[in-house]
């Protein structure tokens, strides 16, 4: 399935990877990529970005769930990916993919804001294809 929308990327900012999220969003907005943090019914992409904990699981979890099927999950940073630099503490969720699937791993403590395009802009070879980035 393709289609030629604008893409929204709802973002769940939980931690210090946020900063760099949050500093693609010019670039994402030239590419037709809307960034939201909420109405997850009519986004096509969640990225997570920062460090989960146990609490904070079921409620990306439900955001997730009310997310049109066909959506896509960007674990955005080790701590998204693993836990990162907290992988052993008591608190913290060793990845998102414990809650969810995920789609793009990214890299990096925390990576570049570039790397978030870069995956967001991956995954129009999947289901998501806006004209700007096929
Ligand atoms: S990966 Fe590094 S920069 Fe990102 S949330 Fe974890 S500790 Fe912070």
């Amino acid at each position: 399935m393709t289609r030629s929308a604008p893409l929204t990327v709802l973002h769940v900012p939980v931690a210090c990877c946020a900063i760099e999220a949050l500093a693609a969003e010019s670039a994402l907005a030239e590419l037709g990529v809307n960034l939201v943090i909420d109405t997850p019914e009519s986004a096509d992409v969640l990225v997570v970005s920062g460090t989960v904990t146990h609490t904070m699981a079921p409620t990306i979890r439900a955001l997730y769930d009310r997310m049109p099927s066909g959506r896509r999950v960007v674990a955005f940073g080790v701590c998204a990916t693993t836990g990162g630099p907290y992988w052993d503490s008591y608190s913290v969720l060793q990845g998102i993919d414990r809650i969810i699937p995920v789609d793009r791993y990214v890299p990096g403590c925390p990576p570049r804001p570039h790397a978030l395009v870069e995956a967001i802009t991956s995954l129009a070879t999947d289901v998501l294809v806006p004209a700007e980035l096929a």
